[in-house]
């Protein structure tokens, strides 16, 4: 793979000079050849034509671009919450190259191929860089599930506990048998199932409870989602996954028991991942306190001693990937005077931050290595879902999906700064040790720290069945 110039032409598209390498096991300092959008060759000292765009990585991480498999941006219909077009320019700013936008909140949902129809048209030509797209699995829909997979999601999205939302229309959780019946329909049509887990039973009476007691704080929605709440959850759905033979994927787990709990059903050879999210790495139920709704998000955040745990496991390699869960909502939604922190909307705008975050906290701050953090953000997703064989990775032959980090550049995050349609984050006003400055989507620099994001013709979307990307 590495090693000069051997196996290829005599000139690229786009050679990014002298950057460390951020490579599966290991760091070099090398050169990336790009040619017609794939990976075409990583050496030293590439050979540099007259017609080759370059790009000089000096002091520079370059990294496989990022995949952030759980964002929501809310097309069609929300696109006033957030859209394709300023989402996907947030992603590409933060370094991300393929994301996975969620079934929810738009409207239709997306439970049904008529509805996948209307996400994928708003989607064509309006994002910064590639997607895939999930399906939903909610009550009355287990006939579209087939449909759905013939027609490209990446898996089925479900909740056991209520996501909110209003209107006939909207996603509602799971039953106990659709969860069963759907994972025995997604295990025979190859699927995955990606999971909110947390039990409705015991939610549902906490909040009833703090509703009719007048307890409203922050620290009272937390209490309402303990995390017994997303262990019973968790098991439930581990049991269910071991009986029907259904692919799992949990996504934002917030503890370090259940992180545990999934790992366990692993090595006893259930195929079922975790997913975490970095505001359960970077934040805690202070910094809800102290920030109010804008920190909100379910499960909540919870005690610097839980964050502290996540960090543990996570560095024993036992959480499969980190993804942002992005799940913006216009400001009033969490501003709004006499709001109480139970009625503003709950969902985190984080996803421009995501890698500077992981690496802030996870390299600069606890001294992990840059391959672990590089492995779950682009390595671990690609492989979960099947894209190995174009993306998550810098190897010879897979698509040129490139992004420059600049360990040693600080900057204070500023609102001004992030390119969602709501300005408004959790992790505005920290100071992080790094900062992306450019991002490639398939040989396409789609981002620089110097212009900004450019759309252009517009990413793809990759159609996955049965695990594999569909050719
Ligand atoms: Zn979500």
């Amino acid at each position: 793979m590495t090693g000069g110039d051997r196996n290829v032409k005599n000139s690229y598209d786009l050679v990014v000079k002298n950057g460390n390498v951020v490579l599966s096991g290991e760091v070099m300092r090398l050169d990336i050849g790009v040619l017609e959008g794939k990976i075409a060759a990583i050496g030293e000292n590439l050979t540099i034509t007259s017609d080759s765009n370059v790009i000089d990585a000096e002091g520079q991480y370059v990294l496989p671009g990022m995949i952030d498999m759980h964002v929501h941006f809310n097309e069609p219909t929300m696109g006033h919450w957030e859209g394709f077009r300023s989402g996907s320019a947030a992603l590409a700013a933060g370094g991300c190259t393929t994301y996975a936008d969620m079934p929810l909140n738009g409207n239709p949902p997306t439970v049904n191929e008529a509805a996948l129809k209307l996400k994928a048209e708003a989607a064509c030509g309006n994002s910064a860089i590639d997607y895939v797209l999930w399906g939903g699995l909610v009550p009355g829909n287990l006939d579209d599930l087939e449909t759905l997979a013939a027609a490209g999601v990446t898996g089925f999205k479900a909740f056991l506990s209520n996501p909110g939302g209003e209107g006939e229309g909207r996603f509602r959780e799971v039953d106990n048998n659709t969860l069963y019946q759907g994972m025995k329909t997604i295990a025979s049509l190859g699927g995955i199932l990606a999971l909110h887990a947390e039990s409705e039973d015991i939610t549902a009476a906490l909040s009833a409870d703090a509703e009719r007691d007048g307890r409203n704080t922050a620290g009272d929605f937390a209490a309402c989602r303990p995390p017994e709440a997303e262990l019973e959850a968790v098991a439930r759905a581990l049991l269910y996954s071991e009986r029907t033979g259904c692919r799992l994927h949990f996504v934002h787990i917030s503890t370090a028991a259940a992180i545990e709990m999934i790992h366990s059903a692993k090595l006893r050879g259930l195929d079922v991942s975790a997913e975490t999210c970095p505001h359960y790495l970077i934040l805690n139920e202070t910094h809800m306190e102290n920030l109010g709704p804008v920190a909100k998000c379910a499960p909540p955040l919870r005690s610097e001693e839980e964050r502290e745990k996540l960090w543990k496991v996570l560095s024993e390699g036992k959480i499969d990937l980190v993804a942002s869960d992005h799940s913006p909502c216009p400001t009033e939604l969490k501003l709004k005077e006499d709001l109480s922190f139970f009625e503003a909307w709950g969902g985190i705008s984080g996803a421009q931050s995501s890698l500077e975050l992981m690496f802030h906290e996870g390299v600069a701050v606890r001294g992990l290595p840059v391959t672990l953090i590089s492995k779950l953000l682009a390595e671990l997703p690609a492989k979960r879902f099947g894209m190995q064989d174009r993306k998550g990775s810098i190897a010879v032959g897979l698509d040129a999906d490139l992004v420059l980090l600049d360990p040693n550049r600080s900057y204070k995050l500023d609102a001004e700064d992030l390119l969602y349609r709501h300005k408004h984050s959790p992790y505005i006003g920290l100071t992080l040790s790094c900062k992306v400055t450019a991002t490639i989507c398939r040989g396409n620099i789609v981002y620089t720290a110097e212009d900004g994001v450019i759309i252009g013709d517009g990413g793809q979307w990759l159609r996955i069945n049965e695990g594999q990307l569909i050719r």
